[in-house]
C-alpha cells in the first residue's frame, strides 16, 4: 500500500520533457537508448586528467586523477594547480617493480633486495 498523498499535491507530478534535439547534439543515441558524451568537454564530469603528461581520467576538481590528486594533496594541495603539475612529474604507468621470482629460484616472489622474504632472512 502507498502512503496517500498529500492534500493539494497534483496525483501525478508533470515531469518536464526531455530537450531531445538538445541531447541528440551532444551524444543521445536514442535507438542503443544510451547517452555517450564526449570525454574532455568543460562541462563534463569525467575530464581527463589536468596535469599534461598523465592521460588518466578525473572526476572531480581539480581535475586530477586519483594518483595525481593524492600526489597533489600530499603537496598540500597548492592553489595553482598548473604550476604544480609543471613542476611534478606525471605518476609512472605501472609499478616500478614488476612481479618476478625470487634470485634464488624458489617460486616465491621477489623482494627489492632480489630474493623472496623467506630466502633474504635466511641469508
Ligand atoms: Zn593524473
Ligand atoms: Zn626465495
Amino acid at each position: 500500500m502507498t502512503a496517500p498523498l498529500p492534500t493539494g499535491a497534483p496525483a501525478t507530478p508533470s515531469v518536464p520533457e526531455p530537450d531531445w534535439a538538445y541531447l541528440a547534439a551532444h551524444g543521445l543515441d536514442r535507438v542503443a537508448d544510451c547517452l555517450r558524451f564526449p570525454a574532455g568537454e568543460p562541462w563534463h564530469t569525467l575530464r581527463r586528467c589536468a596535469h599534461p603528461g598523465c592521460e588518466r581520467p578525473a572526476a572531480q576538481k581539480p581535475w586530477l586523477c586519483h594518483r595525481c590528486r593524492a600526489a597533489w594533496v600530499a603537496a598540500g594541495g597548492p592553489a595553482d594547480v598548473e604550476a604544480w603539475c609543471a613542476a611534478t612529474p606525471p605518476p609512472p604507468e605501472r609499478r616500478i617493480y614488476e612481479v618476478r621470482p625470487c634470485a634464488v629460484g624458489c617460486d616465491r616472489p621477489m623482494e627489492a633486495s632480489g630474493l623472496c622474504t623467506s630466502c633474504a632472512s635466511e641469508a
